[in-house]
């Protein structure tokens, strides 16, 4: 069966995402846009996961869990996991590497966590925008650890990307997977980059508000057997 995904969306947790980024506002616009599934990767957070995925589950829209987790070097990394079975393992692993350093949510924006019912419950008290303590080599072991597919994220931008913080990709992580921005021409990128054609990638919204959100047209699109995860497909399908 085609499904079409959008795998890079910021809810409002994430304080550079808008406010109208709540779990009902963002299912009903994926629907809306003709998504089948989302992935919600906030930064360094995963605290509005349950209540997206509720909603989500509820709607018929599919779902996978993930984080857009920055690196000490200042590299933003996508992490998906298969379920909430290592939800908590994530969590943990978070708040171990997230610095103590508050918010000011009058001049980097609320982190705002919801209910299922868009209430909110909560908000972050440490600003998300920090580069956390997880080097990249520590971050890419510690996906593997719970079994998650690693994805450094926008790679041709040049802020918060591996090429633009390493310059290179470090072949000994066995990397397979990257993320190319939604404008990006991917003939260009791979005139400027011929290596990276021997990687998979994945072209996401990296959605800030709503109107940003992938149309269905223009999604990632895989034909995904009934069953089938689509973490374990995009896994199976890395080139
Ligand atoms: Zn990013
Ligand atoms: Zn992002």
């Amino acid at each position: 069966m085609i499904k079409r995904w959008d795998f890079h969306i910021h809810s409002d947790l994430s304080p550079c995402a808008d406010d109208e980024m709540t779990p009902n506002n963002i299912v009903n616009m994926a629907l809306i846009k003709g998504l089948s599934g989302i992935s919600i990767t906030d930064h360094n957070s995963i605290k509005n996961l349950i209540a997206i995925e509720k909603v989500a589950k509820d709607k018929g829209l599919d779902f996978l869990p993930g984080v857009e987790l920055t690196t000490k070097e200042e590299i933003h990394v996508l992490i998906y996991f298969e379920s909430m079975d290592q939800y908590q393992a994530m969590d943990t692993f978070l708040s171990e590497v997230l610095p103590r350093r508050a918010n000011r949510p009058g001049l980097f924006g609320h982190q705002r966590i919801y209910d299922e019912n868009d209430r909110v419950i909560g908000e972050e008290e440490n600003l998300l925008m920090n580069a956390t303590r997880a080097s990249l080599e520590e971050a890419y072991r510690f996906s593997n650890e719970i079994d998650g597919l690693f994805v450094p994220a926008h790679i041709d931008r040049s802020s918060f990307s591996i090429l633009s913080n390493l310059g290179f990709i470090p072949p000994h992580l066995g990397i397979r997977m990257i993320e190319l921005s939604k404008n990006t021409s991917v003939e260009q990128f791979y005139k400027n980059h011929p290596w990276a054609k021997t990687l998979s990638y994945l072209k996401n919204s990296d959605a800030h508000h709503l109107v940003d959100l992938l149309e269905g047209t223009e999604a990632n699109c895989f034909d995904i057997q009934n069953g089938e995860s689509v973490l374990k497909h995009l896994k199976n399908h890395q080139l």
